[in-house]
C-alpha cells in the first residue's frame, strides 16, 4: 500500500515529505488508516539520533490512531471502520517469561518498536507520521468510543508510560506523588495520579506553568529552582515520576522523597545522570526505571482512561509544522502534547 508520510533523512535534516510502500497486510493483519499521532520526545532523541545512529529515512511516530481499513481473514478482534490505536510495540518474541507476561516491553529477545527497529528483511520499522500502517491485530487497541481520537493518541506513550510505573508501585489515596518536569509524559502523570486519588505535586523549572499544573489537576506546583521550597519538602513525597529529557540533579529530587520513597525514572537523557550515594542511603531511598507498557496494561489504561474521561491537552497540527513542533519542544513550549492531524497528509 502506498503510504504517505513525513521524514527526516538525516540526524540535522528537517522533516520533509516522503512517500514508501507498507507490506501487504497478511491474514492476521489490521489495516489502519492514521488519522492521529502525537510527538513524543522519544521521536525527537531518535530523530536526532541521540540514542544511537538512527535508519534513514526516519519516519517516527509510536502515539498513533486511525480507523480499521480493512481486516485480514483470521482478525477476530477487530472490524472495519473500528477507531483503534498502536502505541511503541508491533511485534515481540511471545515466547519469553516478560511476554508471557504481558510485559511485552521488557521482551527477551526480539521486541519491534514501532518505529526505527531493523526487520529480518533488512528493512526497518516506520512510524504514526504517516497515513497507513499494517499491524498484527494482537498489538492493536481498542479507543474507547467516548474519548476523542485526537486527544486519545497521546495515551499511546505518554498516557501509558506515567500509568504503568504507578500502578505497578501502588500509587492511592494517601500517597504524595510529584510529577518532575510538566511536559508530554509529566501532564499525563498529573492526571493519572490525580485519578488514582494521591495528592498530586508539580517540580518543574518553568515557572509560567503554575497554573497549568493547578487546572490539570496538581494541588501544589514547586519551583526546581527555589532552594527554600526545595528544604521545606526534604523527606515529602512517597514517589517521584521523573520525565525529564535532559541530564538534571537527582540528589535534589531525592532529598524530597520519605524514607524508603521511591525515585522512578521514565524520561531518558541521552547521557548519564550524576548520583551521589548519600541520598540513596540516608534514607533507605531507591531509585527504579520503567518502560512504556505491555499491551494488556496499554488496554487496561485506555478503558481506565475512557472511564474518567481522561486524555491529553493538545495542539493540534498540520504535518508540515512537524519541525517547528520540534523546536518548540526542545525549549519546552508545549501545552502539552503536539498531534500531527494525519489526514493531512
Ligand atoms: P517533553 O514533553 O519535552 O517534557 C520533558 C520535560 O522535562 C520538559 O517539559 C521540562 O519540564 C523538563 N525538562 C526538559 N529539559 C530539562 C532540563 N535540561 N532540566 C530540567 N528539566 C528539563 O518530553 P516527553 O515527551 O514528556 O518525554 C520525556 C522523556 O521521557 C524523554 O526523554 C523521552 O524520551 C522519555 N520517554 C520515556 C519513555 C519510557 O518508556 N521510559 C516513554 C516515552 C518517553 P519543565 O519545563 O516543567 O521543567
Ligand atoms: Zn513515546
Ligand atoms: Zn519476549
Amino acid at each position: 500500500m502506498d503510504t504517505k508520510a513525513y521524514a527526516n533523512h538525516g540526524a540535522d535534516k528537517p522533516f520533509v515529505p516522503y512517500s514508501f510502500v507498507r507490506r501487504a497486510p497478511g491474514p492476521k493483519d489490521v489495516a489502519i488508516t492514521i488519522t492521529h499521532c502525537g510527538i513524543c520526545h522519544s521521536d525527537i532523541h531518535t530523530a536526532k539520533s541521540e540514542w544511537g545512529d538512527a535508519f534513514y529515512p526516519c519516519v517516527p511516530g509510536h502515539e498513533i490512531v486511525g480507523t480499521v481499513h480493512s481486516v485480514g481473514e483470521n482478525v477476530s478482534k477487530f472490524s472495519v471502520g473500528q477507531t483503534v490505536g498502536v502505541g511503541c510495540l508491533v511485534d515481540s518474541c511471545r515466547t519469553c517469561p516478560s511476554c508471557k507476561e504481558g510485559l511485552e516491553q521488557y521482551c527477551e529477545n526480539e521486541k519491534v518498536p514501532t518505529y526505527n527497529a531493523a526487520l529480518s528483511n533488512g528493512d526497518y520499522t516506520k512510524g504514526g507520521y504517516s497515513n497507513f500502517i499494517v499491524v498484527d491485530e494482537d498489538f492493536v487497541l481498542r479507543i474507547p468510543e467516548n474519548l476523542d481520537p485526537a486527544a486519545a493518541a497521546p495515551l499511546l506513550c505518554a498516557g501509558i508510560t506515567t500509568y504503568s510505573p504507578l500502578k505497578h508501585v501502588g500509587v492511592r489515596e494517601g500517597h504524595k506523588v510529584a510529577i518532575l518536569g510538566l511536559g508530554g509524559l509529566g501532564h499525563m502523570g498529573v492526571k493519572l495520579a490525580n485519578s488514582f486519588g494521591a495528592e498530586v505535586t508539580v517540580l518543574s523549572r518553568s515557572p509560567h506553568k503554575q497554573a497549568d499544573a493547578k487546572r490539570l489537576g496538581a494541588s501544589k506546583f514547586l519551583l526546581t529552582t527555589d532552594e527554600e521550597a526545595v528544604a521545606k519538602h526534604a523527606n515529602y513525597f512517597d514517589f517521584i515520576l521523573d520525565t525529564v529529557s535532559a541530564p538534571h540533579d537527582l540528589g535534589q529530587a531525592l532529598s524530597m522523597i520519605k524514607r524508603e520513597g521511591k525515585l522512578i525514572l521514565v524520561g531518558a537523557s541521552d547521557t548519564p545522570l550524576d548520583l551521589e550515594p548519600f541520598p540513596l542511603i540516608l534514607a533507605r531511598r531507591c531509585i527504579m526505571g520503567s518502560l512504556i507498557g505491555g499491551l494488556p496494561e496499554t488496554q487496561e489504561m485506555l478503558d481506565h482512561c475512557g472511564k474518567h474521561d481522561i486524555t491529553s491537552d493538545i495542539e493540534l497540527i498540520e504535518p508540515s509544522y512537524i519541525n517547528d513542533a520540534y523546536t518548540r519542544v526542545l525549549k519546552s513550549d508545549i501545552k502539552y502534547r503536539f498531534v500531527i492531524d494525519c489526514s493531512k497528509l
